[in-house]
């Protein structure tokens, strides 16, 4: 096996699907090619097609219909939810994902005996967006094989969703704690008039600063805003942060993560979809939509071959849509949309230790690092996540440049400040870089990207749809996606 480094955008998805530990990173993968026995593993888990076999590969050949009602590309949390509600209202579905796994960025893999995420962590809980949407798929506590079950804050007797710990040392338990109580009193009527109006052209941080120009609150604020969209308070808008905060206190001690993961949540989409009819097929990669006079009639393969649809819902992001209609089949007014919006580059570091880091919350918000905003504990839920014991931390950063060594250094150094200790407990760590083609997110949340600015479900080649993290909505990350999916269902039915 040979890898193309070069275009290595950082995911390390092929280090954690390598059997042999030939694969590890240091910001981009590298071979260990003495360790590799060329199972080719890598090849279907790499979004950007970096490895080079030797040895001929074998193609995974699905027995496909010519035909479907519905063709979708992508099996990330999108598509998957908008497959599996099509299945279910009798629609011939089929989802073709270039990967080996489905679930894009919304799953775990499992490396070294622990489930590690592919970039989402949470998805708040059952009353989510993502949780109601499940529901009403019939996705539910239930213990017929389709059912997701999420362990609450309630659940492992905690109140907090995150604590907060400065670099210093200082550590508390809430924002409440931290705050001097006046400081406290201004932040939530920050918050409730917030939800009543925010100027549209307003800064997170001048909006909260206008309340309380307290600087640790700010701080707070920033990670906050980090945590949960890649974005700086500076540059996402008032209102977009309110909503963020309102679903998250919405979420109350309800906030949970579904036991065994995010994963759980994929897995129960492709029971339903399978159950109602649906075809998902993995490593298929679509290289081309296709056209009849104009109109999203099909879709081909990278291996050639073509399968028609009455519809074609793209789940693969704005600047693959281009890509596979061929640029010069988008309407230019439309391809300039595209082509303007400007997305999240950020990263991760997953981490496992021997020792605890942290208890009293499962999020650690880290305001004043130079790098690190927040860290989630999946184990702090469900400690089966490591099959070894270890606890589980994913870092969550955003990137300030393209050198990619020197922000994992500034990252290591925070969390060498956080946490003392970090050196005797660590077990492992894994970088995770979400850059390039397949970043944190392709528009971010930001002034002209938020809500009703993003795009629209329909798109204006007719019979093409998009869903996923580009469409109109607003609130936590992957959590606005099914207000995108519902539209889609309303339109087409
Ligand atoms: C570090 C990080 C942490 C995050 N944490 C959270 C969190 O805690 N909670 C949360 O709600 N959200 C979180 N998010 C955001 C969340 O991961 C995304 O919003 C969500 O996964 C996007 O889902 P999607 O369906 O739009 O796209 P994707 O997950 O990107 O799915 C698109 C799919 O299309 C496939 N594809 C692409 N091109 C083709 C092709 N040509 N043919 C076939 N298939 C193709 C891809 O392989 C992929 O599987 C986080 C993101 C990052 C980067
Ligand atoms: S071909 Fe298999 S053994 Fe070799 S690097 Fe890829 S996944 Fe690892
Ligand atoms: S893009 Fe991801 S999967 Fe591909 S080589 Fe780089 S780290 Fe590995």
């Amino acid at each position: 096996m040979r890898l193309l480094r070069e275009c290595c955008s950082g995911c390390a998805y092929c280090v954690m699907v390598c059997p042999q530990n030939a694969l590890a990173t240091d910001g981009w993968a590298y071979l260990l090619p003495e360790r590799c026995t060329d199972c080719n593993m890598c090849y279907y888990a790499c979004p950007h097609r970096c490895f080079v076999p030797d040895k001929e590969l074998r193609p995974l050949r699905h027995n496909i219909a010519p035909h479907y009602d519905v063709l979708i590309i992508g099996a990330g949390i999108g598509g998957l939810m908008t497959a599996a509600a099509l299945a279910r209202r009798g629609r011939r579905v089929a989802v073709f994902e270039q990967l080996s796994f489905p679930g894009g960025r919304y799953t775990e893999l499992s490396y070294r005996g622990s489930a590690v995420t592919t970039a989402a962590w949470t998805s708040l809980g059952p009353k989510s967006h993502i949780g109601r949407f499940l529901a009403e798929l019939g996705i539910g506590q239930n213990p017929e094989g389709d059912s997701v079950r999420y362990v609450s804050l309630r659940d492992i007797g905690l109140r907090e969703q995150y604590a907060i710990r400065f670099p210093d040392g200082r550590h508390y338990a809430s924002l409440q704690q931290m705050l001097p109580s006046e400081v406290y009193r201004a932040w939530m009527r920050a918050v409730v008039r917030g939800r009543r109006s925010v100027p549209g052209d307003v800064s997170a941080h001048d909006y909260i600063a206008s309340f309380c120009p307290d600087n640790d609150l700010l701080a707070v604020v920033d990670a906050v805003a980090i945590t949960a969209s890649g974005v700086s308070s500076q540059a996402m808008p008032a209102r977009e942060f309110i909503q963020i905060v309102l679903d998250s206190a919405a979420a109350g001690t309800d906030f949970a993560m579904p036991a065994g993961g995010v994963a759980a949540i994929i897995e129960a989409l492709v029971h339903t979809l399978k159950v109602h009819g649906g075809e998902l097929y993995l490593g298929s990669r679509v290289q081309r939509i296709l056209l009849t006079q104009g109109e999203a009639r099909g879709i081909e393969l990278a291996d050639g071959r073509q399968i028609t649809g009455n519809i074609v819902v793209h789940n693969a992001g704005p600047s693959a849509l281009i890509r596979l209609l061929g640029s010069d089949n988008v309407p230019p007014a439309y391809r300039t949309r595209l082509q303007s919006l400007k997305g999240v580059e950020c990263a991760a570091i997953f981490f496992a230790t021997r020792e605890p880091l942290f208890e009293d919350a499962p999020i650690l918000m880290t305001p004043g690092c130079q790098r690190v905003a927040g860290i989630f504990s999946p184990t702090r839920f469900d400690p089966s996540l490591s099959r070894d014991g270890l606890h589980l931390y994913d870092a969550f950063l955003p990137l300030h440049s393209a050198d990619r060594k020197a922000e994992l250094a500034l990252a290591l150094n925070d969390l060498h400040r956080l946490f003392p200790n970090l050196d005797t407990v660590l077990a492992w760590l894994l970088p995770m870089f979400f850059t390039d083609g397949w970043p944190g997110t392709e528009t971010a949340q930001i002034f002209g990207q938020t809500g009703q600015q993003r795009l629209e479900t329909r798109t204006p080649v007719p019979g093409l749809y998009l869903v996923g993290m580009d469409v109109q909505g607003s609130g936590v990350a992957g959590d606005l996606i099914p207000l995108g999916v519902r539209r889609l269902l309303d339109e087409i039915e």
